[in-house]
């Protein structure tokens, strides 16, 4: 689902490292705008092994006919711009991109030029990579690298947590909460005026992504311990 927009990139070279750069973090969707050349022998040699990334890259006139579709597009740029879409670190945008569902784009400028101000406004977001300020312009295919890692990285680490379908709603977290309670009272633990509600709260807050399943570890917990006649089991004995 998401796609590397390189904007007229003028080594060719770069498109291949750029390519085999995508392969090895498990993308393959690239976009090429007005390169200055391609197809071209350098690019071939910088892919290697990921010559069908390079083979399937698709050619555009303009960058609008690249991204046209896409449902979010980040802007890469190495300098900071006085105007700009909303500034996020190469982090940040991984994870963002990882929540969206649909195409999505991150678009690399020209290596000396960069991107033009109109290129970088037809993106919602402008993305940096944390480097020296004295020596902030890393090498096109580089910066997809780092782009290309920390996605994969969104996917394998954070993902599993994010899952949409597995996490707790409201109500199972209210759920929770009411359970909490009851079982905190009736144990004499808290009295029903008490602030402990706000402290759970406050600590489940915390959980990341809570998972559904896992209120329910906790809630089975509670109720195993519940004295029978709130609703826990009978004592086993
Ligand atoms: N001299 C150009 C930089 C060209 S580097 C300039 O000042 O804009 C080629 C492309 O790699 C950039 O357009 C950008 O898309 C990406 N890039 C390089 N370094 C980056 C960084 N530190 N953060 C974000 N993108 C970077």
């Amino acid at each position: 689902m998401v796609r590397i927009v390189l904007c007229r990139p003028s080594h060719p070279g770069n498109i291949g490292a750029a390519a085999r750069a995508m392969k090895t973090m498990g993308l393959s969707d690239l976009r090429l705008v007005a390169p200055e050349r391609f197809p071209a022998k350098e690019a071939e040699w910088m892919a290697t092994n990921a010559a069908d990334v390079l083979e399937q890259a698709k050619l555009h006139a303009t960058l609008h006919e690249a991204i046209h579709d896409c449902v979010a597009a980040f802007a890469l740029s190495a300098r900071g711009r006085e105007w700009s879409p909303q500034v996020l670190d190469v982090r940040t945008a991984a994870l963002r991109a990882a929540e969206i569902e649909g195409p999505i784009a991150f678009v690399f400028g020209n290596e000396t030029a960069g991107l033009t101000n109109e290129e970088m406004f037809s993106c919602q977001y402008l993305v940096h990579i944390p480097a020296n300020p004295e020596f902030s312009s890393l090498n096109l295919a580089q910066a997809v690298q780092v782009v290309a890692y920390e996605l994969r990285m969104s996917v394998d680490v954070a993902i599993p947590f994010a899952r949409v379908e597995k996490r707790a709603t409201v109500e199972d977290l209210e759920g929770l909460y009411a359970h909490l309670e009851a079982a905190a009272v009736a144990s004499g633990f808290m009295t029903p005026t008490s602030r402990l509600r706000e402290r759970w709260r406050r600590l489940f807050s915390r959980v990341p992504a809570f998972e559904r399943e896992e209120v329910n570890i906790l809630r089975g917990l509670l109720k195993a311990l519940m004295p029978a006649k709130h609703g826990g089991h009978e004592p086993r004995e």
